[in-house]
């Protein structure tokens, strides 16, 4: 080709080029011309009228300590969720955490008037304060990153219902459905619902088998208030047994008294409401999840993590109804 007839051919390319940047640039070919699909139901945030604090107060191990809430947020994270879990699950977490933290700051708690807070994971959440951090994580001080990535990363980011602060409460592992709050504490709570758990099995505490012999099983149930006149054939113990929707335990009733679900946990040491009873010589109770079962399953958000859900989504799935808030 001559050299004529190839420079107004190498002008008209480089013009429609130019033309097609510009375009491009102001949206004329859609936004997926220009760059990654966003998925924007996801990633919007409402804003936040509540004050999410810059310190908290701490009770632990008898002194009340001012520190900043994301210094008591790494420690609350290192010790509640696994540091190997995906980032995603420890960014959940560290929301959750964080929202628990400032619905329990608004009011002042009776248990500790002095304290936002306490480090006692049956009262509030456990916590690793940083010297025990430095320790626990000497030799893998990545993983400390992680966590504190996942909470700089959702830094003021809150979870919310009907504009308030909700109460972020989590388990280790459901049996396959998390529980609704009113089956577990009695008070109806609308984003505290029930909803389906996926791969809850890799939890080492998904399952556990516990035996008793009748005289055992008659001890610990003895150890409640309600006394139980048992019959000599403990194959005639068990009567009506009522089952919410997620398998887990209502009531039970043995021996004509009425026990609730939650009760007979605590009596016979189980790890959830979730439970089945076989009698034979002795009494099985197979057990399936760990811990309360309401709100966010820790397992599950990690499932779900695996599978490319961000936080926001995990949050949304375990919280019916709610939104992500920041300031
Ligand atoms: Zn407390």
């Amino acid at each position: 080709m001559k050299k004529t007839t190839l420079f107004p051919l190498l002008c008209f390319t480089v013009f429609f080029f130019f033309l097609w940047l510009l375009a491009a640039c102001f949206g004329f070919f859609g936004k997926e011309y220009i760059s990654a699909p966003i998925k924007e139901s996801n990633s919007k945030k409402s804003a936040l009228t509540v004050p999410v604090p810059k310190t908290i107060t701490l009770l632990h191990q008898g002194t009340v300590t001012a520190l900043s809430l994301e210094e008591y947020l790494y420690g609350v994270v290192a010790a509640e969720m696994p540091a190997s879990f995906e980032e995603e699950a420890l960014k959940a977490q560290a929301v959750a955490a964080r929202t628990y933290t400032v619905n329990r700051s608004q009011t002042p708690n009776p248990n500790h008037p002095d304290a936002n807070v306490c480090s006692e994971s049956s009262h509030c959440k456990a916590y690793l304060p940083p010297e025990e951090l430095s320790r626990k994580f000497q030799n893998e001080p990545q993983l400390l990153k992680k966590i504190q990535t996942a909470v700089d990363d959702t830094k003021s980011e809150i979870i919310i219902y009907n504009g308030e602060p909700i109460s972020a409460v989590f388990h280790s592992t459901s049996s396959g459905m998390t529980e609704n709050a009113q089956d577990v504490w009695g008070n109806s709570v609308p984003y505290l619902l029930s909803v389906v758990s996926e791969g809850e099995e890799a939890s080492p505490r998904y399952q556990e088998t516990k035996t008793f012999t009748p005289e055992e099983f008659i001890e610990a149930l003895n150890r409640g208030e309600k006394k139980v006149s048992f019959s000599e054939s403990p194959a005639e113990w068990f009567g009506e047994w009522i089952k919410n929707d997620s398998g887990s335990t209502k009531s039970l009733t043995i021996c004509g008294i009425p026990f609730l679900g939650t009760e007979l946990r605590s009596l016979l040491g189980l790890r959830s409401t979730h439970f089945e009873i076989s009698v034979a010589d002795i009494i099985t109770v197979t057990t399936k999840g760990n811990g309360h079962g309401v709100g966010m399953s820790q397992y599950g958000a990690n499932d779900m993590a695996k599978r490319g859900y961000s936080y926001e989504d995990i949050l949304k799935k375990y919280y019916t109804g709610v939104e992500i808030a920041n300031q």
